[in-house]
């Protein structure tokens, strides 16, 4: 469908600055048809019964799984990350889609005592009604499957916005759930860019309830337009995740570790590891491992064979990794490695960012505090394990920490220290799996989780039910007993 401004952006391909589709820049009056007809589904999709939701995600992770190669080639053409990632992230969308089918048959209420006689006390799982979703670029259809089918399951309606960076997966996505028998006006796409669509779902008090995925800057404004119609907003957003190595751990799995976590989708994850933190004791024996393995990764298009790191999604993107680096290099930290714009054979028409080390960084420096979202990392020294967890939670935000120890003892208080929503032991910052919750603390979120058990709450409301059976009037708190 044509959108209302009659414009169209492209959706590049960051590896090679060619046009992988032409989108619909939807503007407020498109969003205002999308919240129309998602008002007006809800009032019957609300009550089919969820088994047959759950059917219609069933056969929509079929759908995934036969176009899993296909819409992984199209996702790193829009994203960049190597085609193994995007296999993995479609995959991820097959997972989450089959774990929340099943939640047809399970979305689970209570039932409790009551504390008067011939009296039932039960809670029920509601939909919250429609719900506006904001989704970013870099996992352009793992992000949208967490949300769209636990959001479907529940009997919510949805109007959806992706990234205009990395729009095709969502569009694809859209497409196999009306196959599958999504009915009308229930899950309804608007592309468009955040300042235009994205601003009109935030505003719009049609909608009920508001998830986003993205920018710590751009959530806590969407927070905001949210907190002005009472909706309940959801937000994943920003991290700045630690690696910490103590002196006896396995010092090549801490180095495989490290490299998938800050160089591979070229650190523009949510959780990738941008600070590695090791015990003063072996510092100089990780660096010259970890740097041997840096040197010989491959930058370039995704879709060739034996690249770990892609491109940076845009210009702008990039000229602020460049910008964060030069940074890094004023406020006296020492870059090992890297630090510049690639331009040469395989590179030219793309945005790459050759990867990036910097040592001796300080807690206190820009590069240690702020997300990067690029293939760049900081090695930072600590004296000690209580000096590696306090550098660790020295930052803003909270949502995944990693620590490679073969000492029990100090793993375990680890995971109790963490600042973070995510705990790794002897693994990377990343690796999330779909079936436990998802998300962070402090400047990462706003104390919800996606995903897993939880994945059903963000988008239900509660509603106790009290049942009197006794025939006459009963007064709790004063007819006791
Ligand atoms: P942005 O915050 O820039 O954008 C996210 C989405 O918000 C996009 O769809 C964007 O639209 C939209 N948007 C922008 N401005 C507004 C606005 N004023 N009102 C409403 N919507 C708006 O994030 P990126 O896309 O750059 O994604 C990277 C960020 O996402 C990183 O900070 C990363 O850490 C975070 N992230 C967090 C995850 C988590 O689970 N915690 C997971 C993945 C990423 P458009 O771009 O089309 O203009």
């Amino acid at each position: 469908m044509r959108s209302y401004s009659r414009k169209t952006f492209n959706n590049i391909n960051p590896a090679t600055g060619e046009v992988v589709c032409k989108c619909q820049a939807g503007n407020a009056k498109d969003v205002e048809l999308a919240v129309k007809s998602a008002r007006s589904a809800f009032k019957k999709w609300k009550f089919l019964p969820p088994p047959v939701k759950g059917e219609i995600l069933f056969r929509a992770a079929r759908l995934f799984e036969e176009r899993k190669e296909k819409l992984a080639k199209l996702l790193t053409m829009e994203n960049g990350k190597n085609l193994e990632e995007g296999r993995g992230e479609v995959q991820e969308a097959i997972d989450i889609t089959k774990y929340v089918a099943g939640e047809g048959r399970r979305l689970l209420g209570e039932t409790t005592t009551s504390e008067l006689p011939d009296k039932f006390a039960m809670f029920i799982r509601e939909p919250i009604g429609v719900i506006g979703m904001i989704t970013p670029w870099n996992f352009p259809i793992a992000i949208p499957a967490w949300k769209i089918p636990p959001a479907l399951v529940a009997g919510n309606t949805i109007v959806f916005k992706p990234s205009s960076d990395a729009p095709a997966l969502g569009i694809e996505l859209v497409k196999i759930f009306e196959e599958a028998g999504i009915p009308k006006g229930v899950l309804n796409l608007v592309t468009g860019s955040g300042s235009s669509a994205g601003e009109a779902i935030a505003r719009h008090k049609g909608i009920d309830h508001l998830s986003f995925t993205g920018s710590t800057d751009v959530g806590t404004h969407i927070y905001v337009e949210g907190a002005k119609k009472l909706n309940s907003v959801e937000l994943e957003m920003g991290g700045k995740n630690p690696e910490i190595v103590l002196k006896d751990a396995n010092l090549d799995l801490a180095v495989d570790g490290a490299i998938w976590g800050a160089f591979g989708t070229a650190g523009q994850r949510c959780t990738a590891t941008s600070r590695i933190i090791v015990e003063k004791p072996i510092l100089r024996k990780f660096t010259e491992k970890f740097l041997k393995r840096v040197k010989k990764i491959k930058v370039g298009n995704g879709l060739k064979k034996g690249v770990l790191t892609g491109p940076i999604i845009n210009a702008r993107q990039m000229t602020k990794i460049l910008g964060y680096i030069d940074n890094g290099k004023k406020e006296g930290a020492k870059l090992l490695i890297g630090g510049r714009r690639l331009t040469g054979k395989g590179h030219k028409k793309g945005f790459f960012v050759s990867p990036t080390v910097f040592a001796n960084v300080k807690p206190g420096m820009t590069i240690a505090q702020e997300e990067i979202f690029g293939p760049v990392v900081c090695i930072m020294k600590a004296k000690d394990f209580d000096d590696a967890v306090k550098i660790a939670n020295s930052v803003n935000y909270g949502l995944s920490w990693s620590i490679y120890t073969k000492d029990i003892n100090k793993a375990l208080k680890a995971m109790r220290l963490a600042e973070s929503g995510i705990v790794y032991i002897n693994a990377p910052t990343i690796g999330a799996e779909v079936h436990l919750p998802f998300g962070g603390v402090k400047g990462t979120g706003n104390g919800g989780r996606e995903a897993g058990t939880e994945a059903i709450k963000e988008f239900t409301e509660i509603k106790s039910v009290f049942i009197d059976y006794s025939g006459r009037l009963q007064r709790a708190q004063i007819d006791i007993g």
